[in-house]
């Protein structure tokens, strides 16, 4: 932790979190400074009035310049010039959930990974809920940590859910329990295309972790087994729970599947907790989810008796997997939140019905090709949306039966109509970001629901 008082200190990006850092910051006394590279929100805008930080917008001039540190949002990559001139200056660049931590109280429980951050978050809170624990929910999940620090004690549990690039730039903080759900490429525009570099960035989670914390990870997954490999070096490390819905890790403590029940091992002794058919949410990734969730409640001190509530209760979070309606026994299923293969695969994973599949937005240099196996055993229909049509088209036209596309949503979920029999089910899962048709996924997921809504 840096003493902020009376230091100067230069925000980039005013974005949610932006702001909330920089009214944290003031508060704190500091002397605080707003600068974003296009305009800030009108609300924002009003925000930072009201609260007498001021800022500027639409480029950087020398106000920003000459800062004792640099906060940075989510959204601003490392190679944004500004940032590299306060690196290169030899001063201090840290990331809004690193500033927030300087303030929290208690403990910090910290998810993240490629796919399922959102969801064990919730899953989080939704158990934390139960066991009627003192907890705040925050991170990138639409609130925060900057805006939630403040109502922390000593025993409020911080639940966050944590993205690579706000670990891009910790430096002291320290979860007392992490979870690392999975490592797949994504973002590696923001990596230098490097799947090294995004990896490691996520194995920061665990850099501040000492013996007395936990860290909870996929055992299934072997770029974090190799991880976990070079960190049980270390003398220090932190206690190691390791989670698999196919295999029992070797030797560590954790959760795994044996006779469709789960099993808990803790302190090396086996527990039964319950059959895997009383969780309620659907699809191996789930299960996965759930058994992260569970292991990160044991080792927060949470029991039994509400884990097993907590997993035959949680339904999920809106735009993942969501079904949406069934019409003429069709069942049309929002997974608008897939925005990568891998969250795909496992979407179509967790059917067994034959489905129509509507996918597409703006690429993210994706490799559809990984998703053949599981095309050809489940889906006769691929309706081909937004800019990636030709691309899917020349990867995936030839896999299917039926290969369509469609200008809008309405259009698709229409066609999807047409060809879809009873029993089957229609799935929006499309494996790329939305911005080329919309503000973002949930506005995508929205337009889906409407349409679906109006068959
Ligand atoms: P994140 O917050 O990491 O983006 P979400 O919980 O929002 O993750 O889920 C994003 C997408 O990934 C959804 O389509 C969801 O169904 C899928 N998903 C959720 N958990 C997992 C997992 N453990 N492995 C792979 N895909 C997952």
């Amino acid at each position: 932790m840096i003493e902020v008082q009376n230091k100067h200190i230069v925000v980039v990006g005013a974005a949610r979190s932006g702001l909330a850092v920089a009214s944290l910051l003031k508060r704190k006394g500091a002397r605080v400074f707003v600068t974003d590279h296009s305009a800030i929100a009108e609300n924002v805008k009003e925000n930072l009035e009201q609260e007498q930080i001021p800022f500027e917008e639409n480029g950087h001039t020398e106000k920003a310049r000459g800062a004792d540190l640099l906060a940075i949002s989510p959204g601003v990559p490392t190679e944004a010039p500004l940032v590299q001139e306060y690196i290169n200056a030899g001063k201090k660049v840290f990331s809004e959930i690193e500033i927030a931590s300087w303030f929290n109280k208690g403990p910090i429980v910290a998810v993240t990974g490629s796919n399922g951050k959102t969801t064990v978050t919730n899953w989080l809170d939704h158990t934390w809920e139960k066991a009627n624990r003192e907890h705040i929910t925050a991170g990138n999940i639409g609130h925060a940590f900057s805006d939630a620090v403040a109502q922390t004690t000593e025993n409020t549990d911080a639940l966050l859910e944590v993205s690579s690039f706000q670990l891009d730039h910790i430096d002291t903080f320290k979860p007392h329990v992490s979870l690392l759900l999975n490592v797949t490429a994504d973002h590696l525009d923001r990596y230098k295309e490097n799947f090294s570099n995004y990896a490691a960035s996520k194995f920061r989670i665990t850099e501040n972790q000492t013996t007395n914390d936990w860290f909870i990870y996929n055992y299934d997954d072997p770029t974090i087994t190799d991880y976990v490999n070079e960190l049980q070096k270390k003398a220090d490390a932190p206690r190691l729970l390791a989670f698999s819905n196919r295999q029992k890790p070797d030797e560590s403590d954790g959760a795994f599947v044996r006779d469709q029940n789960i099993i808990l091992k803790i302190n090396q002794e086996e527990e039964v907790l319950m059959p895997i058919s009383d969780v309620q949410l659907s699809g191996k990734h789930n299960l996965k989810n759930g058994l992260a969730t569970a292991l990160a409640a044991r080792a927060s001190e949470i029991n039994n008796d509400v884990i097993r509530e907590s997993l035959r209760t949680f339904e999920g979070v809106e735009h993942r997997l969501e079904l949406v309606r069934e019409a003429n026994e069709v069942k049309y299923i929002n997974d608008s939140k897939a925005t990568n293969i891998n969250a795909v695969w496992y979407a179509l994973d967790s059917f067994n019905v034959p489905l129509t599949l509507i996918l597409g937005g703006r690429d993210k240099g994706n490799d559809y090709s990984e998703l053949v196996d599981q095309i050809r055993k489940k889906v006769h229909t691929i309706i081909a949306i937004g800019e990636a049509k030709p691309l899917i088209e020349e990867q995936l036209k030839t896999v299917v039966p039926h290969f369509k596309t469609a200008k809008n949503m309405n259009e698709a979920v229409r066609q999807a109509k047409k060809g879809a029999k009873r029993g089957e089910a229609v799935l929006l899962s499309p494996a790329c970001s939305s911005f080329d048709m919309y503000d973002n996924y949930k506005h995508r997921g929205n337009e889906f629901k409407k349409a679906v809504n109006r068959l």
